[in-house]
């Protein structure tokens, strides 16, 4: 499946995504996920992009295009890819249209995952992240077995800078101003599977609806 996720921060994109993987071997492309690794990696790119990021601010339209062109040729996009966080403004879907485009690939659908802002809220400021291998727990509702430890890897958990509170408030205002006008972009391209519920059965039937109609 070729699948853009939608969705505010905190709705479910990444587990539904990991899911969805497992079903089907598509590859689950993050670019929150990317960009984290330059930024543990102390890259250039990690360096320029760091505190746009804390802040829970975007970082720029050209700079995660060229990561994307990069990222969908790879071998293992063949199988299919669901994107995870991209794309994030109209600019990043008229470019990936045009990439597609390109490329000759079409895109199976777009789910929007539309959860309350108060279930996002409490989900967010709850979280946390192995800062090895990004697993991520919540402190009310998946603890990891030791406090602060990671059950995977054993690495440390922490909050993430940009899931504060403040931080937060800027992240779901950026994605009430910037991408979900999206969704009526590709309501109008005739892709878009909107689901209330971050659960992968409605989520599951709402997709096998669309692609058998
Ligand atoms: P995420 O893990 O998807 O919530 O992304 C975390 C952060 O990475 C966002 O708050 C942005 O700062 C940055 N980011 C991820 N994907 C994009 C994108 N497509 N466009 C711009 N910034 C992005």
């Amino acid at each position: 499946m070729k699948v853009i996720l939608l969705g505010p921060p905190g709705a479910g994109k990444g587990t539904i995504a990991k899911a969805l993987m497992q079903i089907d071997g598509s590859v689950q492309i993050s670019t929150g996920d990317i960009l984290r690794h330059a930024i543990a990696d102390k890259t250039d790119l990690g360096i320029q992009i760091e505190a746009a990021m804390a802040a829970g601010n975007l970082v720029t339209d050209d700079l995660i295009m060229s990561i994307m062109e990069q990222r969908l040729l790879a071998d293992d996009c063949k199988h299919g890819y669901l994107l995870d966080g991209f794309p994030r403004t109209i600019p990043q879907a008229e470019a990936l249209k045009n990439l597609l485009t390109k490329l000759g690939e079409k895109l199976d659908c777009v789910l929007e995952l539309d959860v309350p802002r108060d279930v996002i809220f409490d989900r967010l400021t709850t979280r946390r992240t192995c800062t090895n291998c990004g697993e991520i727990y919540n402190v009310k509702s998946k603890p990891p077995t030791v406090d602060g430890i990671c059950d995977v890897c054993g690495h440390e958990i922490v909050q993430r800078d940009d899931e504060t509170e403040e931080a937060i408030e800027n992240r779901l205002e950026v994605y009430n101003e910037q991408t979900a006008p999206l969704a009526d972009f590709y309501r109008k391209e005739g892709l878009l599977v909107s689901v209330a519920s971050s659960d992968l059965d409605p989520v599951l039937a709402a997709i096998r609806e669309h692609m058998d109609r």
